[in-house]
């Protein structure tokens, strides 16, 4: 997701560049301006508790703000990203932003402040004056309005300031250069941006040999806590060691011995556009952890896939591959291969659930040939990350 909020006093160009913004990045465009004409418009409640403040040029009550703004991201929380033009307003709106953006499992990746001079803004205001026929646009609520921004709305960009997520960007030029400036920023962000895929699915579903043919694609690292650990043992380092005694033993690696193994994998990795992540989370414990660990760095979880492939394939498939080179463990016997399902049933498939609750989780038809399959998910994460290529 990309999540761009435009700022600027009114008149600042905001509505013209944001026109061109949705259309490059496919974005959803919450003006809370617009939604409040909407609201007026149609006579709802909300519009008429708004009507007078409006007129005069003064700020609608927050209560109000987060009621359209909310009902429009519930709407469309699937949509590639937001961009908010006209909130937030006031510094209580900057953390209700932070709120809203939780709830989404996102974050607002900047704050873009177009800056033009109070004789400019007032200028181009009583210039649209003539052909907006917003009645808001005469001089007198002009100069209330500048006067709301100055107040309330300009403490904002110290919010982001503190953040660090503000850019500025000389709104005094011509629209062209100004368009140029913010498309600009916006790459350099994208370019930075993590993407963090996670591949869930049976063994056997493909999603090891799809996860790391995807990773080559996109410039991805590839995480795969089991051959993370298989490494280590062969490494023969001290925490390898410590896996082959529970491998041996039959037991659990545990998250203590994991978790660093990511975490270092993490720190290591430069230059990559994000990581993929197959065999991880496997319990509702570690889908926590990840969540945890991605925020450290100021990440999250961008999309998921989930490889669908029936059982009577899966262990076709297994079993197939336990006379290869590629055999698991767990291959060996069909009695091991429906343990192994078996926990894949018990342990993972919640975490896939709870992940559809809050994440946009893609389940894949697993069963069409490997290169056919490969082409279904790149549609998809293109479609989800244009511009991310
Ligand atoms: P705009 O179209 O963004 O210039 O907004 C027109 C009017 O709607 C403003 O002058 C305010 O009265 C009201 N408004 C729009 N967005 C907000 C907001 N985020 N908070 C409070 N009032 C708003």
């Amino acid at each position: 997701m990309l999540n761009i909020a435009l700022f600027g006093p009114p008149g600042a160009g905001k509505g013209t560049q944001s026109e061109f913004l949705i259309k490059k990045y496919n974005l959803f465009y919450i003006s809370t301006g617009d939604l409040l004409r909407k609201e007026l418009a149609s006579e709802t409640k909300l519009g008429m508790q708004a009507k007078d403040i409006i007129a005069k040029g003064g700020l609608v009550s927050d209560e109000i703000i987060v009621q359209i703004i909310e009902k429009t991201i519930k709407t469309n929380s699937d949509a590639n990203g937001f961009l908010f033009d006209g909130f937030p307003r006031t510094y209580i709106q900057a953390y209700i932003l932070e709120g809203l953006m939780i709830k989404l499992n996102s974050s607002l990746d900047a704050l873009i402040s177009i800056e033009v001079s109070e004789e400019e803004s007032v200028k181009r205001l009583l210039n649209r004056a003539e052909t907006s026929g917003r009645s808001d646009d005469n001089e007198t609520v002009i100069k209330n309005r500048l006067k709301e921004y100055k107040e309330k709305t300009l403490p904002v960009l110290n919010f982001y300031k503190e953040k660090g997520n503000f850019i500025a960007v000389n709104g005094m030029q011509p629209i062209e250069k100004v368009t140029e400036d913010i498309d600009k920023i916006i790459s350099d962000l994208l370019s930075k941006k993590l993407l963090n895929i996670v591949m869930f699915g049976h063994p056997g579903s493909g999603r090891g040999s799809l996860g790391k043919a995807l990773a080559e694609k996109y410039n991805l690292e590839f995480v795969a806590t089991g051959a993370m650990l298989d490494e280590e043992i062969k490494k023969g380092s001290k925490i390898g060691k410590k896996i082959q005694s529970l491998y041996e033993s039959g037991q659990l690696v545990p998250d203590e011995i994991v978790i660093p193994l990511i975490e270092k994998k993490i720190k290591n990795s430069e230059d990559v556009r994000g990581y993929i992540f197959k065999g991880f989370p496997r319990t509702l414990v570690q889908s926590y952890i990840l969540d945890g660990l991605l925020k450290k760095y100021d990440s999250y979880i961008a999309k998921i896939f989930e490889i669908k492939v029936d059982t009577l394939e899966l262990i076709r498939r297994l079993d197939k591959r336990s006379k290869t080179d590629a055999a698991m463990p767990y291959d060996s016997s069909t009695e091991k291969i429906v343990k192994r399902l078996q926990e894949h049933e018990d342990k993972t498939v919640p975490v896939i659930e709870k992940y559809k609750e809050t994440h946009d989780v893609s389940v894949i038809d697993g069963t069409p040939p490997f290169g056919k399959v490969l082409e279904t998910i790149s549609k998809e994460i293109e479609k989800s990350f244009k511009n991310l290529k």
